[in-house]
């Protein structure tokens, strides 16, 4: 109990168990008719009464002395309801011996005094709660004040009116007035500290409020007796008096602060000031039948006013809040439900009784969404996603729900379904996709994975439900099959996925990738004057792996940038090498996309550079055309960036692409083309494709644009070239790309 020792815990506990004996039996002998006499009982009204007064005192005594929890409140309360116990004792003990009884005595200071400790500390309790107050709260507090006031002087006024006619002493009428108005400070110093706690506080204080009523009550039925010469000792009264006195020293030893919390009782806010304002109303009700104070009925119908009010502003909040619920589950960008609203949709779904358990979770990923995003840049990224969110929710039946998950991520969840009318409907999402999309006044194509989940089969709580369907995904995204449902195997295959790519940046890291050369031929002059660096991986099991076999794992693991950093530093290692043995070559690089939005990019570039002591003008960067059709502000950002450097950027794979010539126009900076090989390759067998190089090659000798033809597959090609006045080759003819001790130079050996 309390934390306290156990030695204190059996103290305590006796100590309730006593005062609990002690209530229950002089109760009873307050029950009507158990007595045989009126008048004072020495055994019931002197020992047993008193000695109930003495328990609780010292009960209430010993919680501030023992716990050290709200301490300073305690020692308030606590003195509060010692005062008004003594004040009984003394009054049972000698008060009540003398002849005439005085009024006031002191045992009147000892029962007031209660009330100012329990009002200083229900201020202790509540002065550092009130940090926000909001207007409905200012208003629920006086509805209950304006309520209180009038209940309450509606009760006392008549009283006080009965005792001045009377004729009491000055001194008896202000001790007369000061128990109601102590009782009604104290309810409302209650009542406000129980709203600093919004209307949520500690059991204790339920409590107080509730004892302080029947002190209000007990109190001004005594004072009645007591003026009129009606009191008699022993009645209900008195049991009354006493049990709302030991029942708050009661609740300070029932309830520690951590069961405190526990035990909050939460009442629906506007519950409270409701009753509190039909208090009013049935106050009004009632002065229209029997005559009640004026002041009475004012208070009451402001009561009831303000209680008006409140409710005209709980309407608009909670109109306004119904809007930010809306708001908060709305995904900012697409307008679809955002992620809070499918998890809650999802837990209904599971946990409603009420709802059919079969439903479909889909978890629908946009393939290669990220390269799609770099290259269109994130503006038309993020209209793309838009459309995509619009034609997903066509497809939705109604009940059934399209959220945003993240990123390019959206799920859906299909009511009463099982895995043949999710596969309809992922087979409807798929198809409202094939229509290609207009952004940036280009049509672009998309696919998209689904992954399906069926509950209750594939999972029986959310997480669950969500990770088979994200697997499903992951499968039908890398087998590239469009749609899957969920089969327990995936779990095998993801983690195969996972460990291939764990692999992969290994091989990227510890040095399994490995470069080759492939020299560039000036054919004009006829010597090497360059070479393509060609990343292979030397796979200890599966041995040399070309780019097209790995290079799309790379890309789907986002280990593109470390690649082409590991790549680089190993050429412009090897072009500082070459430049030590008086070989003076220029070094090409491929770059993906990636490489060249990523804003820190040139600087690695030239770190790398510098680090090898090789000049700026030796490295080509290769680029693929892709890159200009929808970001040309970037990719000249970069391009002219890396230009001003010296270093040289090229097309990559010419004519392959999303080809314009207006590029070609715009970017001054650029330093050549390479004619892809699929139309050099075929320059010996294809009259057309010759046609489009020998053009390709007078176009860029007028614009001032470096040359290279690659795919040189034999000497009639070459001789094409040479005649065309290409000024540089790279092939097959002259040399398949090598290792770099066994990279040739001399070309009479090519
Ligand atoms: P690419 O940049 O167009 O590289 C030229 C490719 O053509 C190389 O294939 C080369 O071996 C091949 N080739 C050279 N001469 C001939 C020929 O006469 N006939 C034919 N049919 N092919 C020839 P490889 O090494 O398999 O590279 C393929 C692609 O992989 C490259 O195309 C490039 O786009 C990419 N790649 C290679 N290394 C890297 C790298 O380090 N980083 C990046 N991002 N991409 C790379
Ligand atoms: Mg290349
Ligand atoms: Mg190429």
């Amino acid at each position: 109990m309390l934390g306290l020792a156990p030695k204190w815990s059996i103290v305590i506990r006796v100590l309730q168990i006593l005062l609990a004996l002690e209530i229950v039996s002089f109760a009873f002998t307050t029950i009507p008719t158990v007595r045989h006499s009126t008048s004072f009982n020495p055994v019931f009204d002197g020992w047993l009464q008193a000695g109930g007064y003495i328990t609780l005192a010292i009960l209430a005594l010993l919680r501030p002395v023992k716990i050290k929890a709200e301490r300073m409140v305690w020692i308030w309360i606590s003195a509060g309801v010692i005062a008004r116990s003594l004040a009984f004792v003394i009054y049972l003990a000698i008060i009540k011996n003398l002849k005439p009884i005085p009024y006031p005595s002191i045992s009147d200071a000892g029962w007031l005094a209660m009330y100012l400790f329990l009002i200083i500390g229900m201020v202790t309790l509540a002065k550092n709660r009130f940090i926000k107050l909001s207007t409905s709260l200012v208003l629920d507090a006086l509805t209950v004040l304006f309520s209180l006031l009038s209940i309450a002087t509606a009760i006392i006024f008549p009283v006080l009116e009965k005792l001045s006619a009377i004729k009491v002493p000055v001194s008896a009428i202000a001790t007369n007035l000061a128990y109601p108005v102590l009782d009604i400070t104290l309810l409302v110093v209650i009542v406000g500290t129980i709203l600093a706690f919004d209307w949520k506080p500690p059991l204790y204080l339920w409590i107080m409020a509730a004892c302080t009523v029947a002190f209000a009550v007990v109190d001004t039925i005594f004072l009645y007796q007591n003026a009129t010469g009606t009191y008699h000792p022993g009645t209900i009264l008195s049991s009354l008096s006493l049990l709302a006195t030991a029942l708050i020293p009661l609740s300070a030893w029932r309830w520690n602060r951590s069961t405190i919390s526990a035990t909050r009782i939460t009442i629906p806010g506007l519950t409270i000031p409701t009753l509190f304002a039909l208090f009013s109303l049935g106050l009004l009700v009632y002065a229209t039948q029997v005559r009640v104070h004026i002041i009475s009925v004012i208070l009451a119908g402001g009561g009831a006013l303000i209680a008006i009010i409140r409710t005209v502003i709980s309407f608009k909040t909670i109109r306004l809040s119904a809007q930010h619920r809306k708001e908060a589950r709305t995904d900012d960008l697409t307008s679809v439900a955002n992620r809070r609203a499918f998890n809650e949709m999802l837990a209904e779904a599971l946990y409603s009784p009420t709802q059919s358990k079969n439903f479909a979770v889909l978890i629908i990923d946009i393939n290669d969404f990220k390269s799609i995003n770099d290259t269109l840049g994130h503006h038309y990224g993020d209209e793309l996603l838009i459309a995509v969110a619009n034609r997903l929710s066509h497809v939705m039946r109604t009940g059934d729900l399209i959220a945003r998950l993240g990123g390019d991520e959206f799920g859906a969840i299909i009511n009463d379904a099982d895995s043949e009318s999710a596969e309809v409907i992922a087979e409807r999402l798929q198809a409202s996709l094939r229509t290609p999309f207009t952004i940036v006044l280009s049509e672009l194509e998309i696919t998209a994975s689904i992954g399906i989940a069926i509950s209750p089969s594939n999972g029986i709580d959310p997480v669950e439900l969500l990770q088979h369907a994200d697997l499903a995904m992951y499968e039908a995204k890398s087998r590239r099959i469009g749609i899957c449902a969920y089969q327990p195997e995936h779990h095998q295959a993801q983690k195969v996925r996972l460990e291939s790519e764990k692999r992969l940046r290994q091989a990227i890291e510890c040095g399994e990738m490995e470069i080759y050369f492939q020299p560039q031929i000036n054919i004009i002059h006829n010597r090497v004057c360059g070479a393509e660096a060609l990343v292979r991986w030397n796979h200890p099991k599966l041995g040399l792996l070309t780019p097209g076999e790995f290079l799309p794992q790379v890309e789907n693991a986002g280990l593109m940038p470390l690649l082409t950093l590991t790549v680089m530093r190993k050429a412009i290692h090897q072009t500082r090498l070459w430049l030590d043995q008086g070989r003076d070559l220029r070094i090409a690089i491929n770059m993906s996309v990636i490489n060249l939005l990523d804003p820190g990019f040139p600087e690695a570039v030239l770190e790398a550079l510098e680090q090898q002591g090789v000049p700026n003008f030796s490295l080509d960067l290769e680029l693929t055309e892709d890159l200009f059709m929808a970001d040309p502000t970037r990719a000249h950002r970069a391009i002219s960036e890396l230009a001003s450097h010296g270093i040289g950027v090229m097309i990559d794979d010419y004519g392959t692409g999303y080809s314009t010539l207006g590029y070609l126009q715009d970017l001054k900076e650029l330093r050549g083309l390479k004619i892809d090989r699929s139309f050099v390759a075929k320059m010996d067998t294809d009259g057309r494709a010759s046609a489009i190089v020998d053009s390709t090659i007078h176009l860029c000798n007028s614009l001032n644009l470096v040359v290279i033809a690659e795919g040189v597959e034999n000497r009639e090609i070459h001789q094409q070239l040479v005649e065309m006045g290409c000024e540089i080759g790279q092939g097959y003819y002259y040399s398949r790309p090598t290792t770099a001790d066994k990279f040739e130079f001399d070309m009479a050996k090519i």
